[in-house]
């Protein structure tokens, strides 16, 4: 079983509860406020692991749950943070988001990405104490720790692609070249989950990685289509091997073969049809004398102006002088594809479990109440003391709708707005 796109629930600790408290001490009658803060929840940190390549992991977890900050105790002291939970994910995996399809990080290389963050602990009463109030007996609660929804989708990193119908020898290839031990059968359906594998080019470290797909078509006769959902996994490749069977051993013509599996690129995506190509026409040790496949298939490529190599995988014929070539084009192209994340810090701020940006307004005498899940999210991620962050604040209230709706109830300038607590004056 093979799983490369999931939808996962994650959620960071919310942040514990300040303190109330005053300070004891034998022969000290009243002492002051000394309620501690409470400790900041965990968030949801992605890793890279480096050694796996497939979600299969989430086939049966899907729920990630950050631990909460404790709450602070008497003497000043604050609640312990909650634990991070750090969720692995194969090189190559994409977090988006479900509702939109939008990228909103690429986890490529070694890198992390904190996908929730946890909510801030509460203060503890002894912030509040002033020459006025000397005796505070309230303290803040600590805030939500953000949820989301995300869908992970595996792009896995590889310089080379293999394409083809089955039973080319996709996986045969790979085996000759690299390390790697995909299936290799006689029947269909073999290559379930891509298979990676390293090619060295001798010296100085020289060398690619190759990826022998799930075979494109495969699953076609079952109504699964042309398998355009394992194109995926050839997006980011930088040069695309193209095999057939020049044998035609399965009593297919070699060009009809590749003319169709270059319509199912175009028709998936053009930026990928206009990768760069080299032709392969394997199974040369399987081709009758008198066949003029070879002849007819080099006319072929000539006319589409794709280079074309002649190999064996069974006597491992030609296999060198296309490694070679392979290496010389690399050389040439551009790095492998990392996306750039097409969230904006706005949207980001807002995402939510299913949330939407649904807001809603109660008027209570000249105060009126903002509600909305989205905003109880957001509202933790604000730092009401820094004037980056109120811009910040402001814009995205702006954006998501906030001042049309409350001039539509017909605030007036003075009036309070009340947002989760947060109190501010309305200025039209
Ligand atoms: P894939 O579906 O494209 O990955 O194809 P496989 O690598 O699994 O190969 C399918 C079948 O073709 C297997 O039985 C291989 O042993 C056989 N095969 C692959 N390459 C060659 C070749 O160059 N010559 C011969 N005679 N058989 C081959
Ligand atoms: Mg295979």
């Amino acid at each position: 079983m093979f799983i490369d796109i999931v939808t996962i629930y994650v959620k960071a600790g919310n942040g514990g509860n300040g303190a109330i408290a005053f300070h004891r001490e034998k022969y000290v009658p009243n002492g002051g406020p000394d309620g501690g803060d409470g400790g900041r929840g965990g968030n949801i940190v992605f890793r890279v692991d480096e050694g796996s390549n497939t979600l299969l992991a989430f086939r049966y977890r899907r729920k990630f749950i950050a631990e909460n900050g404790e709450d602070g105790k008497g003497r000043k002291f604050h609640g312990k943070s909650g634990a991070d939970t750090i969720i692995t994910v194969p090189p190559g995996t994409l977090i988006k988001d479900p509702e939109t399809g939008k990228i909103i990080f690429d986890m490529s290389r070694d890198r992390e990405y904190i996908a929730c963050h946890g909510g801030r602990g509460g203060w503890g009463n002894r912030h509040f104490a002033t020459p006025t109030r000397q005796i505070p007996r309230f303290a803040k609660s600590g805030a939500k720790g953000e949820e989301k929804e995300l869908r992970l989708e595996l792009k896995m990193l590889a310089d080379v692609g293999l394409l083809g119908f089955p039973s080319v020898g996709k996986s045969s290839l790979l085996a000759r070249v690299s390390a790697a031990r995909p299936k290799i059968a006689d029947y269909h359906f073999t290559t379930l989950s891509p298979n990676l594998g390293v090619v060295s080019l001798g010296g100085e470290g020289r060398g690619f990685v190759m990826a022998d797909i799930p075979g494109l078509i495969e699953g076609a006769s079952e109504g699964l289509g042309l398998g355009h959902a394992f194109l995926r996994h050839v997006d980011r490749c930088r040069l695309l091997l193209h095999l057939v069977d020049i044998s035609a051993s399965e009593a297919r013509d070699p060009i009809e073969d590749m003319k169709t599996i270059d319509r199912e690129l175009e028709r998936y995506s053009p930026d990928l049809a206009k990768r760069p190509q080299i032709a392969v026409a394997n199974k040369g040790d399987l081709l009758a004398p008198e066949s003029d496949n070879a002849a007819r298939f080099r006319a072929y490529c000539e006319s589409i102006g794709r280079e074309v190599y002649f190999i064996s995988c069974a006597t491992g014929e030609g296999i060198d002088t296309l490694m070679d070539a392979v290496g010389k084009k690399l050389d040439t192209l551009p790095p492998i594809t990392e996306y750039e994340s097409e969230i904006t810090p706005e949207d980001e701020a807002t995402a939510g479990v299913g949330c939407g940006i649904e807001t809603t307004v109660r008027q209570v005498n000249r105060t009126f109440y903002v509600e909305g899940r989205w905003l109880e999210n957001f509202m933790g991620q604000i730092n009401f003391d820094d004037y980056e962050s109120l811009g910040f604040f402001q814009r995205v209230l702006k954006k998501n709708g906030v001042f049309d709706l409350l001039r539509a109830k017909g605030i007036q300038e003075g009036d309070t707005v009340n947002i989760y607590d947060f109190e501010f004056d309305y200025v039209p």
